[in-house]
């Protein structure tokens, strides 16, 4: 298997051992999933569905954001609290995952349940002169780190306008350096729910450190695949690989994984925008199977533009697969599993994959007696893609 790894900015071969450790960056449980959330998650569920078809374990780690500012924006927009939202949320994102055949994940953290952890893993960037103190808010100085920014190879321009989207203010002036990042935010009004006694005093943790402490508990220093959408490269995956330096003076993952944003109108799907296609409202008209092959017509590097008239095509291909399937040999069926798996081993290459369903379903013999249930490779080919 190859997969197409950020950090290399190529390709690389896939040689994990028995157990393969991944850990992707989950929701903020404020708003519903929307389908760029779904077709993010689908890319690694069909890497864990083929590494287990391959015969390896995996431990697919998504965690939940469930401190963090624009959760507690919606709570009070809403004159709701953060809790309340948020299991809310999180039990909607459950179902709407459930209904779409998703293999359960190894863990999935809560950031709520690590604060202590996270305050101890503060206190020790502190104790080693990583952090400094703006008013009382604690700050990860990237002194340290002269190469901070080059992870993304972004711009210096792009850096500083991601930074100031993602709430971490490049522009204020008592900051040491403009990309360093905010640790701990400290909280005195006693009406703020969100926010904890610690070893570092009141308050509550940033977006980064919490995924750090997170990956590091369940996964170890170093785990095999991190992944996420690619709007966090920058700054929350560059502000982790830091920090797990900091902490541990280890690499965090062997490779990076990131899926494209799909995009509607031209712009990317995205709650701040509020162009949203959502999977629950979606799951009311359609089959599953139907929304995800439907995501399946986008290579999850590129993403692209959301085209409804998708879900259609990928009703009458299933109806054909389930069709041709039942009328196939062995061989025809063979080769369809042998190509969805070369594809899948090709950096999770679903557009290939769909022309692999395709072709099938052009090249089945029509005549062929028409057997009551499908052919069991073929089957076997659908259940390794959750299409049945
Ligand atoms: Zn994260």
């Amino acid at each position: 298997m190859r997969i197409y790894d950020t950090s290399q900015n190529n390709y690389c071969d896939f040689n994990p051992s028995h157990i393969v450790k991944i850990y992707v960056c989950g929701i903020t449980p404020y708003d519903s999933a929307h389908l760029g959330h779904i077709f993010t998650f689908m890319t690694y569920d069909l890497l864990q569905r083929r590494l287990e078809d391959l015969g390896y374990e995996v431990h697919m780690v998504r965690n939940i954001t469930d401190v963090d500012d624009p959760l507690f924006a919606k709570a009070k927009e809403l004159n709701t609290d953060y809790i309340s939202l948020a299991e809310a949320e999180i039990a909607s994102f459950q179902e709407t995952l459930n209904k779409l055949n998703f293999r359960p994940a190894f863990a999935e953290p809560k950031a709520s349940d690590y604060i202590f952890k996270i305050a101890g893993a503060i206190k020790t960037l502190i104790d080693n002169h990583y952090t400094y103190y703006i008013d009382q808010d604690i700050y990860f100085n990237t002194s340290r780190y002269p190469n901070f920014g080059k992870f993304s190879g972004y711009s210096d321009k792009l850096l500083h306008t991601l930074m100031a989207e993602r709430g971490g203010n490049p522009y204020l002036k008592s900051k040491r350096q403009a990309l360093d990042f905010l640790l701990w935010k400290h909280t005195s009004d006693p009406k703020d729910k969100a926010q904890w006694t610690t070893v570092i005093g009141n308050g509550r943790p940033g977006w980064h450190i919490e995924c750090s402490v997170m990956s590091a508990d369940i996964l170890g220093n170093t785990f095999d695949i991190h992944g996420g959408g690619a709007d966090l490269i920058f700054p929350h995956h560059e502000s982790e690989i830091v920090q797990n330096v900091a902490l541990h003076g280890s690499q965090l993952a062997r490779h990076w994984l990131h899926v494209a944003p799909l995009f509607m109108a031209g712009e990317k799907m995205s709650k701040s925008l509020g162009n949203m296609i959502f999977a629950k409202d979606l799951l009311r008209k359609y089959e599953p199977s139907t929304i995800r092959l439907a995501l399946m017509y986008y290579h999850h590097r590129t993403g692209g533009e959301w085209q409804s008239e998708l879900l259609i095509e990928a009703e009458r291909l299933l109806h054909s697969l389930h069709k041709a399937g039942s009328q196939c040999d062995d061989i025809a069926a063979t080769k369809l599993l042998s190509e969805v798996r070369v594809a899948l081993d090709d950096d999770i290459n679903t557009v290939k994959v769909i022309e692999a369903l395709r072709a099938f379903t052009n090249q089945a013999p029509k005549h062929q007696h028409n057997q009551s249930s499908l052919n069991p490779i073929v089957s076997k080919t659908l259940e390794l893609l959750a299409l049945i």
